[in-house]
């Protein structure tokens, strides 16, 4: 395929929203290649060996328990898979680094933090940004896990509002260094590395600045103590106090005032990643509570037998298995990005950057999905656990307690679902996803008379398919009269912004998961994918309940009288389902396939 071709073919960040996606055209983890499933193995391995059969270090607060297998990684080459090997690394595409993030991410929230600040945060800023001497020196120490990174961008006063840091970078008199003075909180890593990207304002600037600062306490560095945190024990969180540290011109990251930039670029990979590290941790917990659940018998049966049981058992399962289909789907999307960029003669760097930011919308949507389904995930497995679940001999405690920071670092999910939203509505406005013309087509279509012919819904997801595209015309029909009425004052009415991301996130889920289903069934027969079209189901009949429940929300906060009428109906039109899917039986399905094999087998 040209390039001209397959950049016309894939889709760009947010379009999902206004183009069919064929099935082919997803990559799902069936598609892994030999080399890709191989890396799974040994990273399945090493987390077996040295992480999930020494959990309990992690909660007793063995930080150097998490240093020593951050180095053992570094030594497995875990820790370089997305560095270019012109810098030590493994150089490999983005596919293969979320799938080391997912794998190596489900034994223990300490170390899969540690990995993330240090693969993502802390080294990827000079991936990306770095100078060519930058990255000579720092990279190839970062990738082998000789030294360890960390990204110091939260103040006290600075959480959300990253850009508003008080740290001053003053340059010295002879312009040689920059003089580096100021607090930075909840800084991961910060006991055990050896450098810090740290961001400071240059006198009045609008924007922060980003520098590359060696950690050594005789230039001015102090600790404060570890932080007592309800979950990732072993995750060294620190303050980090900066006093006149120097810091030599040269190791200004990008240009001055462009720190701002390089902190959201960052935490976009950032977003994604996270989402892939809460997907292994999805499937260790329903494995460990479906073995349990065969095992624990009440009332003389074991208590998988029990509907409340399974209910849950298929939920749980439903939810890994769509968070991988959308998580794999856009990091493939990312991969060609970048591939179709360097092809056209961007460097690898500026590719990376740039393939990235174009799926930001994507990176956010699954951020807070992922995040909130491994939190839903391990509190049911509490639950399947019993008083077991509240105790802290077994591992549901403390994953239930690890999950819950996902929710908060890599801008909080309440940041998340409005940037969501923001960015598509900037897209639009700057004429790269066109949705003015398909939200006026929704309003046409609003305005005449619905058709009362009874759709052919006999193949495989075609009433499922058909519901994705009317949940698209929910969104579609929300954010284009919430634009018009609002224009730039849109973004104060955060109640109904939160809403449209929630319907925008189970489109985009949704549909992920049918495409990967309908891809599966068509190359391994409908048979073999008896659970995984089951799962689909069940997921777009819960997605649809979202939409209703969000879009009636939002709808009556800004739409009044006839307006709001109309656009009740279109609701109610555009996700009425001709056949109503049994989802008792659904759950029954999925679990009881779940329970026979002992744990989840669809990945
Ligand atoms: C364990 C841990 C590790 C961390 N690691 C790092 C790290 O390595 N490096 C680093 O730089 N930072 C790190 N952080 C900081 C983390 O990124 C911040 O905690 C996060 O961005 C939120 O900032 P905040 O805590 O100041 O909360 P705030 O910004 O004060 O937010 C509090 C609440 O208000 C909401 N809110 C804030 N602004 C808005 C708004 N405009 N509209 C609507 N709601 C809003 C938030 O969603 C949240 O619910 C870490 C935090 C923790 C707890």
């Amino acid at each position: 395929m040209s390039t001209e071709t397959k950049n016309k073919d894939i889709l760009r960040g947010g379009q999902f929203l206004v183009k069919e996606t064929p099935c082919e055209d997803v990559f799902t983890l069936e598609d892994l290649t030999e080399e890709q499933k191989m890396m799974r193995e040994s990273t399945k391995e090493f987390v077996d060996r040295e992480l999930w059969a020494h959990w309990e270090r992690f909660e007793k607060k063995d930080y150097a328990y998490t240093e020593e297998c951050m180095r053992k990684a570094g030594e497995l080459g875990l820790l370089s898979v997305a560095v270019p090997e012109a810098y030590g690394g493994m150089g490999m595409g983005f596919v293969s680094t979320m799938l080391v993030c997912d794998y190596i991410s489900g034994a223990t929230g300490s170390f899969s933090t540690a990995f993330g600040a240090h693969t993502g945060i802390g080294t990827m800023p000079i991936t990306l940004y770095g100078t060519e001497e930058q990255k000579q020196k720092y990279v190839p120490r970062l990738a082998s896990g000789e030294w360890f990174g960390a990204y110091c961008l939260t103040e006290p006063g600075a959480g959300s509002d990253a850009n508003s840091g008080k740290t001053k970078a003053v340059l010295s008199d002879d312009g040689k260094y920059y003089s580096i003075t100021g607090q930075k909180m909840w800084i991961s890593n910060a006991g055990f590395c050896n450098m810090f990207i740290v961001f400071a304002r240059i006198e009045d600037d609008k924007n922060i600045t980003g520098f590359i600062v060696e950690n050594n306490p005789e230039n001015g560095i102090t600790l404060g103590d570890e932080e007592k945190k309800l979950g990732i024990h072993s995750s060294s969180t620190r303050q980090v106090f900066f006093n006149e540290t120097r810091v030599p011109v040269e190791n200004m990251l990008s240009e001055r005032g462009n720190g701002f930039k390089i902190a959201m670029n960052a935490l976009n990979i950032g977003r994604i990643k996270l989402a892939a590290a809460c997907l292994e941790a999805q499937r260790r917990v329903l494995n460990e509570a479906t073995k349990y659940a065969n095992e624990r018998i009440q009332f003389k049966t074991p208590i998988m037998n029990f509907g409340a049981i399974k209910a849950k058992i298929a939920d749980m399962a439903t939810n890994a298995y769509v968070d991988e289909s959308a998580s794999y789907r856009a990091a493939k999307n990312i991969e060609d990005r970048i591939a179709i960029r360097e092809s056209e003669g961007n460097s690898h760097q500026e590719a990376e950057l740039k393939g990235v930011e174009e799926y930001a919308i994507e990176c956010s949507i699954l951020k807070v999905a992922v995040s909130e389904h491994v939190q839903h995930t391990t509190d049911e497995g509490i639950q399947i656990f019993g008083g077991m679940g509240f105790s802290a001999d077994t591992p549901m405690e403390s994953a239930w307690r690890d999950a819950r920071i996902s929710r908060i670092y890599e801008g909080t999910n309440e940041i998340n679902r409005m940037l969501a939203v923001g960015m598509l509505v900037k897209k639009a406005m700057k004429g790269h996803v066109d949705l003015l013309g398909p939200a006026t087509a929704v309003g046409e279509e609003l305005m005449g008379i619905p058709s009362f012919d009874t759709p052919d819904f006999s193949q495989l997801f075609s009433e499922e398919k058909d519901l994705v595209a009317r949940m698209k015309k929910v969104f579609l029909m929300i954010a284009g009269s919430a634009v018009q009425k609002f224009g730039p004052d849109l973004e104060q009415h955060q109640m109904l912004l939160q809403s449209a991301a929630d319907i925008l996130i189970q489109v985009y889920l949704a549909e992920s998961t049918i495409l990967r289903t309908e891809k599966n069934a068509k190359r391994f027969g409908e048979e073999a994918q008896a659970t995984q079209i089951a799962m689909s189901k069940l997921y777009l009949y819960r997605a649809v309940d979202i939409v209703i429940q969000k879009g009636k929300e939002a709808i009556v906060s800004f739409a009044e009288g006839d307006e709001q009428r109309m656009m009740l109906m279109g609701l109610k039109r555009f996700t009425k389902y001709t056949n109503q899917p049994n989802v008792v039986a659904l759950r029954t399905q999925i679990a009881d396939k779940v329970a026979a094999d002992n744990g989840y087998t669809f990945d």
